[in-house]
């Protein structure tokens, strides 16, 4: 018998076809938006219950059940939670823009435990049925004494017909979805188990699915005997189903309860990465908004994996979206992890969270968060920061140069590695290398090809950093427009200084030596080198080294990197220095015989064997150099037998 057949309130004229555009791109929803009235219904019913506004029944399992039925084209939802009264389906369902859950806030919030809010602020959520339904009932009997059993039935305009339900109804709600053909794809149950376990994995509630067309399991009976050798027949019951979802998340526990066998365990179920995360952050905010969630720092294989992080946004357990770059800052999506933020609504566009308040103090606070975890571990476990430094260096200069308060917060825990193997800060660095190169810091890009340089500072114990990831080169530059006095230099650079031997004389004598032996290496290389130097060095085996100006090298590589914008070739060039060491026995005899010309050639000749040597130490022959070098050293040999 209809009782009443009427007019969906005018605000949904309106919102139907919001709801459609909305929803187009992303039909699934619907599922999420359906499964989370339910359980909200079913926590609104425990707290009757626990306010003993309500009664349960006795060791009552509360639980969601989808049921799938491809014969009749339907999709059903059933709730055991507080249902509805006739009044209520008109003003929640009815009334499109008038969300229950306001109403249901306004009447019990003095009364509310903290942390179990009502999920979704939006009165959309039910509406999103009609993008894949022709007919959508409600069949809801509420928990209210006396209360009588109600169906409601639309076909997705905005007429809608009410009718006492004919279902014998147990408390709660029953939602028929008749799925439209084009969305016969919600009729599939592996489809719809996805869904469920995309959104619904950590909701509060049990969700079962069930396909209604498959025949339920007959009891199964086996052959046992009695002591006296009589036969009887055991009845082996059907597994019980199992939910789909997991009710009690690892982030929902008090950081102090869980052990770190859990926090590997939920990492490698949720993310499916079988490689043990570093450590994580716990984050348990009650004030002054809520914020629950676990950041992992993932392992890394190497350093271009770092772009694949993932970060799970949350509200009251229902999936929200991946890597909301608005809630977590996107320096911070390197790392993999949840986020359950309560305070957002569930339906959000990126252009309110963008302007709303509440959401960059979520993300300052989890900036903050992070920050405070990795200072406290550099402070407490300085070893194990050190160990970890290779795989969450990237993350941290990253989110250095993406956001300027990370860094001030964590500035001081920068480390670096040395070439002797330690992790060392800037400060540190600085504090020790103070007498022999101030504000000078010596760093090594390519372990390798530097290779003779770190031998030397080695030698003589002087101490570089290595600094040889695709960001350092930015980074640096970034530290040094921070840090005023710091000035980065690479180790193959303008090191003559620190190398210069103390007791170099300075007597017109020695003035005399060097003018001289400039002289004969510029006239034996010609335009071999653009520059020659002669210094007293430490080492007197070296006769003369290679150093490449810190900033034509840096000029140089900047123009290769936008060689796109037309820069004459070799106008940045970097600037090569021969450093000639005139306390080096060859080099001294050398000047001994240069002014005699019979010897010309054989000055030239070594001249130029030297230069190839020191080209050598850094690693830079071109493919004529090394003709070069290669005939020479033959006539060497040559020499050599001859003698
Ligand atoms: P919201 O959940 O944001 O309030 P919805 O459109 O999803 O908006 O739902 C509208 C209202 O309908 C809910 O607030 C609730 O009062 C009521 N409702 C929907 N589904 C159920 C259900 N399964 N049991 C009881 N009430 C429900
Ligand atoms: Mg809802």
């Amino acid at each position: 018998m209809i009782k009443e057949n009427g007019n969906i309130s005018i605000d949904t004229e309106n919102i139907f076809p919001i709801i459609k555009k909305w929803l187009y791109s992303d039909k699934d929803i619907f599922i999420r938006e359906v499964i989370s009235n339910a359980c909200d219904a079913i926590s609104k019913f425990q707290r009757l219950v626990s306010l003993g506004e309500a009664n349960a029944e006795e060791d009552e399992k509360y639980r969601v059940t989808v049921s799938l039925n491809k014969e009749k084209k339907t999709l059903k939802f059933s709730d055991n939670g507080i249902g509805m009264t006739e009044e209520e389906v008109k003003k929640y369902i009815n009334q499109v823009a008038f969300s229950g859950a306001t109403d249901f806030m306004e009447k019990y919030k003095d009364k509310m435990d903290e942390g179990k809010d009502i999920i979704g602020h939006f009165g959309l959520g039910f509406y999103s049925t009609f993008m894949v339904s022709t007919r959508v009932e409600i069949d809801t009997l509420s928990y209210k004494e006396g209360a009588e059993s109600v169906k409601w039935i639309c076909e997705g305009g905005t007429e809608y017909e009410i009718t006492s339900s004919d279902e014998k109804l147990n408390r709660g709600t029953i939602i028929t979805l008749y799925i439209n053909d084009e969305s016969s794809e919600f009729l599939d149950e592996h489809k719809v188990r996805e869904i469920i376990k995309k959104y619904c994995s950590f909701l509060p509630t049990e969700i079962y699915l069930e396909d209604e067309n498959k025949p339920k399991e007959e009891p199964k009976f086996e052959t046992k005997k009695n002591e006296d050798g009589t036969e009887f027949k055991e009845e082996i019951k059907p597994e019980a189903p199992k939910p789909l979802n997991d009710t009690n998340p690892l982030w929902m526990k008090k950081p102090s309860e869980c052990t770190d066998e859990e926090y590997k365990d939920f990492y490698r179920k949720v993310f499916m990465d079988f490689n043990e995360p570093l450590f994580w952050i716990h984050l348990n905010v009650d004030y002054p908004f809520n914020l629950k969630g676990i950041l992992y720092f993932p392992k890394l294989k190497h350093e271009f994996e770092a772009t694949e992080g993932q970060v799970k946004l949350y509200n009251n357990q229902v999936f929200v979206e991946d890597n909301i770059k608005e809630v977590i800052p996107e320096f911070l999506l390197l790392l993999k992890g949840t986020i359950d933020c309560p305070d957002l609504p569930l339906n959000v566009s990126r252009s309110f969270l963008q302007n709303d308040k509440d959401v960059a103090k979520i993300s300052n606070h989890i900036v903050k968060k992070v920050a405070d975890k990795l200072t406290s571990l550099f402070k407490n476990s300085r070893e194990e920061f050190n160990n970890f430094w290779n795989d969450i260096q990237i993350f941290i200069k990253y989110g250095c140069l993406r956001d300027e308060k990370f860094y001030e917060k964590i500035k001081d825990i920068l480390i670096f590695k040395t070439i002797s193997g330690e992790y060392i800060t800037l400060k540190d660095y600085l504090e020790k290398a103070k007498e022999k190169h101030e504000n000078k810091v010596f760093y090594v890009s390519n372990e390798k090809q530097q290779s003779q340089y770190i031998k030397l500072f080695k030698e003589y114990d002087l101490d570089a950093i290595i600094l040889d990831a695709s960001l350092d080169n930015h980074f640096m530059s970034f530290l040094e427009m921070k840090e005023s006095g710091v000035h980065f230099t690479r180790i193959d650079s303008d090191i003559s200084e620190v190398l210069k031997s103390d007791d170099a004389p300075n007597d017109d004598a020695s003035k005399e030596l060097n003018t001289k032996i400039e002289d004969m290496f510029k006239n034996s290389l010609g335009d071999k080198i653009s520059k020659v130097s002669i210094e007293a060095l430490k080492n007197e085996e070296t006769p003369a080294m290679i150093l490449i100006s810190e900033e034509s090298r840096r000029m140089a590589e900047m123009s290769k990197m936008y060689a796109t914008m037309n820069m004459p070739a070799g106008m940045f060039n970097e600037e090569k220095t021969l450093v000639i060491n005139n306390k080096n026995a060859i080099v001294k005899k050398l000047a001994s015989v240069y002014e005699d010309e019979s010897k010309k050639d054989e000055v030239k000749f070594i001249c130029e064997h030297i230069l190839d040597l020191a080209k050598i130490a850094n690693n830079e022959l071109t493919p004529e150099d090394m003709d070069g070098f290669i005939k020479r050293n033959n006539e060497l040999l040559n020499k050599l037998i001859l003698l």
